[in-house]
């Protein structure tokens, strides 16, 4: 589903990002990216959905590839649904506009089967009485699940998380969480940059560990948090769990 071939980055050209990362992620899978800060998850989480370019190697999304010139990008982008930490819904649309303008603007859906769509998938995660409210009327945790909601309604073939919970309050990390978790179960194909280890435990079926722009290890969930191999990955877990 999601394939990563060699990949490298560079801001600039003393400072390479990403140095050689590799992995793939299958159909139904769920992928947990940790790592220390600054160890490039975000920037290789966004590679997937060519929101950050690459210098070398290969990305292939649903049998399309990201890094070849000829492909559509906003097309692409539209099957290939992302949150992140800090919402990004739009905030002078009422929540249900929110869910309709990429359907009908991106997938050339009628107002009426986008606000079906939309209605839908706000009960899903809990929120249909709020369909009418702005983003600012809503908690964190609130607006985090509206953007869950708002990338599903486009139908997408996957679904990256960037830290999707470390800019909520505490007491409202796990009805995200929940809503992810379930989301897992349905067996959509996740990759998902998180602190939260207990989620990787009990809901990831992969951990990639990052360190100074390398994927250090990329293994199943139980091993690596029963045995981490690398003493960087041993260091980190120690100071996070
Ligand atoms: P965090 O846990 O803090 O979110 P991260 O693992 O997501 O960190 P990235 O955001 O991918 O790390 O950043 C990796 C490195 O690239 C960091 O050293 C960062 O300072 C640097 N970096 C990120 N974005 C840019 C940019 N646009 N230009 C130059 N350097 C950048
Ligand atoms: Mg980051």
């Amino acid at each position: 589903m999601i394939s990563l071939r060699n990949i490298d980055k560079w801001y600039n050209p003393s400072f390479q990002v990403l140095k050689n990362c590799s992995t793939t992620i299958e159909k139904g899978e769920v992928v947990v990216v940790c790592g220390p800060s600054g160890s490039g998850k975000s920037t290789l989480i966004k590679t997937v959905n060519a929101l950050e370019s690459i210098q070398a190697g290969d990305i292939v999304v649903n049998g399309i590839s990201v890094t070849d010139s000829g492909t559509n990008l906003p097309k692409l982008r539209a099957r290939v649904g992302m949150v992140f930490q800090h919402f990004e819904l739009f905030p002078h649309l009422k929540v249900i506009d929110n869910l309709c303008l990429g359907q009908v603007k991106v997938l050339g859906r009628s107002r009426s089967e986008a606000s079906e769509k939309a209605r839908k998938m706000l009960e899903r995660v809990g929120l249909s009485a709020h369909a009418e409210k702005f983003p600012g009327q809503l908690s964190g945790g609130q607006q985090q699940r509206v953007a869950i909601a708002r990338a599903l309604v486009m139908d997408p073939v996957c679904m990256l998380f960037d830290e999707p919970t470390s800019a909520l309050d505490p007491e409202m990390v796990s009805e995200v969480l929940d809503v992810m978790t379930e989301l897992a179960g349905e067996g959509m194909t996740m990759m998902v940059v998180t602190h939260e280890m207990g989620f990787a435990r009990k809901v990831a079926n992969r951990v990639i560990f990052m360190d100074g722009g390398e994927i250090v290890e990329d293994r199943p969930a139980e091993d690596f948090f029963q045995s981490p191999e690398s003493p960087r990955a041993v260091q980190f877990l120690s100071k996070i769990l």
